[in-house]
């Protein structure tokens, strides 16, 4: 059996450099802990807990446990909570992607030019939150260019950095035929596009993919659900327990992808073991 590995699977740079960060305070330090999980994956969330970095899901709960340094999670956090966990007292260590840094930024210019501000993205997703804060309080999430509503005046769109770009380029289109003037900030992060591209390629010329990812992963969900579309035989996995050798019933090329908070250790282990149940199916 032949199995091909994404070569997009796994960290990205803004993930990367949080980990890091989060591994040099965790070294002799106490009192450390994210506002919310640092990424979405359970495994690291639990790698980190054992290196002393626990999570607080709100400032209350920062002073409760009482928490000394305060790591800003790569979605950023909305404006404002960063400055009053300062005054607090906290030490912060900011570990927002700078990609995520830029579309704030772009929100906030945005609103203060006066344009209606529309968000493509998730909601319930902490880097949206973070942007509709920037954004001014008029700002509209949008979750599919489908449900735009009705718009007047001057638009300007910025984008969750995860999206994928025909969603955007749909989401302009509906604009266009509503407003006369549009101004649009492409805040897609490449490194999720390449995954995406490199993704769809991959699932059109296997037999099954895996996609392996926290099921709180926005991007890896995003993944999972783009290759069950060109391969019936996609499935999203934590860890490599999850495998089975009825999965690989008629099954000769495999391929693999993960998401952007996917350790190279857990994709190590779903290589692993997909070769371990290829050598006993063909004992
Ligand atoms: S996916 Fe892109 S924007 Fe998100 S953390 Fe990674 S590098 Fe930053």
């Amino acid at each position: 059996m032949q199995i091909k590995v994404a070569r997009t699977a796994g960290f990205c740079f803004g993930v990367k450099r949080a980990i890091n960060m989060a591994y040099e305070m965790g070294r002799g330090q106490k009192g450390i802990y994210t506002i919310g999980p640092l990424i979405h994956n359970p495994q690291v969330i639990e790698e980190l807990r054992s290196r002393g970095i626990e999570v607080a899901s709100s400032p209350a709960e920062l002073k409760r446990k009482g928490a000394r340094t305060v790591i800003i999670r790569t979605h950023g956090l909305v404006l404002g909570t960063q400055e009053r966990l300062r005054r607090a007292g906290f030490n912060i260590v900011d570990a927002t992607c700078p990609f995520v840094k830029k579309a704030q930024q772009y929100a906030r210019a945005l609103k203060e030019e006066g344009y209606q501000v529309l968000i493509l993205g998730d909601i319930e997703h902490p880097e949206v939150q973070s942007l509709k804060s920037y954004a001014g309080r008029a700002a509209v999430v949008v979750k599919e260019p489908q449900s735009l509503p009705r718009l007047k005046g001057r638009v300007g769109i910025v984008v969750q950095t995860t999206q994928p770009l025909r969603a955007l380029k749909s989401l302009v289109q509906k604009c266009l035929e509503q407003v006369k003037e549009l101004k649009v900030y492409n805040t897609i992060c490449s490194s999720t596009a390449f995954r995406l591209r490199e993704a769809e390629e991959l699932a059109k010329e296997v037999d099954m993919m895996v996609v392996v990812g926290g099921r709180n992963s926005a991007n890896t969900t995003q993944l999972a659900r783009l290759c069950a579309g060109l391969c019936p035989a996609t499935y999203h996995i934590e860890t490599a327990q999850e495998l089975s050798p009825a999965m690989l019933e008629g099954v000769s090329k495999v391929g693999i992808t993960a998401g952007a908070s996917t350790p190279d250790w857990l994709i190590k282990e779903v290589i692993g073991a997909l070769k371990e149940l290829a050598r006993r199916k063909r004992a």
